[in-house]
């Protein structure tokens, strides 16, 4: 079980009716995506992404159809906007002034030849970059491997768990994982955002070993370990993908 990226999904798959021709241009307001459609046995609902290349891909789950697939992405023009500003926004180099999340604040990089700063925290730069993005990610997820794991097995004791090996990773797609094993895997980006959200997020992973699955029973234990948990989810959905 994991908790997947904040990605636009559609709960409920309308039913199937008889699939159009997928096209492989969707036309979304005035501007046209190449789109791709994957169908998935297991997906429950439909999902839209951008490719890192700009496209569009759809997810359709069994027993629904194409066509209302399309009619869900179609609506999508005010997220598929912000979608591409916030791209546009972090694809420039990062350096002097770049704002970045750290410990859930918004600080902007002090960069001169040598160093790298921010809040408390100063990297020195083996030389000259044009882009401090590589030394601040490798910076940070020295960090968060210090001290996720360590945080992450306090928790677990306070709630009587027992759990196998605590990772840090560098994970495109989620916030963290749960093996049935009790393998935990934690996102270095965890260390961006509020303490209180990072927190939200072990518990959510650590909860898993009681209930691997997202079902009612999950959510009410998630609840009695964590009364902010709703509020943390609200975080992830309003910033989680500015820390990607
Ligand atoms: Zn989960």
């Amino acid at each position: 079980m994991q908790l997947v990226l904040p990605w636009l999904t559609m709960r409920r798959a309308p039913k199937a009716s008889r699939s159009a021709k997928a096209p492989s241009l969707l036309q979304v307001g005035t501007e046209t995506f190449p789109i791709a459609i994957a169908r998935h046995r297991r997906a429950r609902r439909y999902v839209l992404r951008m490719t890192p290349e700009g496209g569009l891909r759809l997810t359709v789950p069994r027993g629904a159809s194409i066509e209302g697939g399309l009619a869900f992405a179609k609506k999508q023009g005010a997220w598929i906007a912000r979608e591409q500003a916030r791209r546009q926004a972090q694809a420039g180099p990062w350096a002097q002034g770049t704002v970045v999340w750290f410990r859930g604040a918004r600080l902007p990089l002090v960069v001169d030849a040598v160093t790298v700063a921010f809040a408390d925290e100063r990297i020195t730069l083996a030389g000259a970059a044009a882009d401090v993005r590589p030394a601040f990610e490798a910076h940070m997820r020295t960090l968060a491997t210090a001290e996720l794991p360590p945080r992450c097995l306090d928790l677990a004791r306070d709630h009587g768990l027992t759990i196998g090996r605590v990772s840090v990773r560098n994970q495109r797609s989620r916030w963290g994982s749960c093996s049935t094993r009790g393998a935990i895997a934690l996102n270095w980006r965890l260390l961006q955002m509020p303490p209180e959200v990072s927190d939200y997020v072990i518990l959510h992973e650590l909860m898993h070993i009681r209930q691997p699955n997202h079902s009612r029973q999950f959510w009410r234990e998630v609840a009695a370990v964590c009364a902010g948990w709703r509020e943390a989810e609200r975080w992830l959905r309003a910033h989680g993908r500015e820390l990607l």
